[in-house]
């Protein structure tokens, strides 16, 4: 088995971790609903991107007329 030669010190541990931070999200607000939306994603709340509507929300989709 692989074993370490030499002591990673606590110096250069964290030095190495200084890159490993997380960034939070930019987010934007959607055009349409004003949700805060990831930018150049679709708008999870009411489905816009762009100014057009590309996915249809689950509220807007009649189940019962596939049933009859
Ligand atoms: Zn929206």
């Amino acid at each position: 088995m692989a074993v370490p030669q030499n002591k990673i010190t606590r110096s250069r541990r964290n030095n190495r971790r200084s890159h490993d931070a997380l960034v939070a999200d930019n987010p934007n607000e959607c055009a349409n609903c004003g949700e805060l939306k990831r930018p150049h994603h679709v708008c999870g709340a009411c489905g816009h991107y762009d100014d057009r509507q590309v996915v249809s929300s689950v509220e807007e989709i009649d189940l019962d007329d596939d049933a009859a």
